[in-house]
């Protein structure tokens, strides 16, 4: 079993499950909002959430 954490941006209202970018090699490893560009590490208008998710292997 491993767990892993899922992060949410809330700036439409609903949130929304942020991506990883690929294509910023600085900010690998940390996912960011497509809308806002928020992210666990700056956060301004506090809108980030996450939940951990358990998974587990068969
Ligand atoms: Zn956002």
């Amino acid at each position: 079993m491993s767990v892993y954490r899922k992060w949410y941006c809330s700036c439409s209202g609903r949130p929304e499950e942020l991506v990883y970018n690929d294509q910023i090699e600085d900010e690998a490893g940390e996912p960011e909002c497509s809308r806002c560009g928020a992210s666990p590490s700056s956060d301004p208008k506090h809108t980030i959430s996450f939940r951990d998710q358990e998974e587990w292997d068969d």
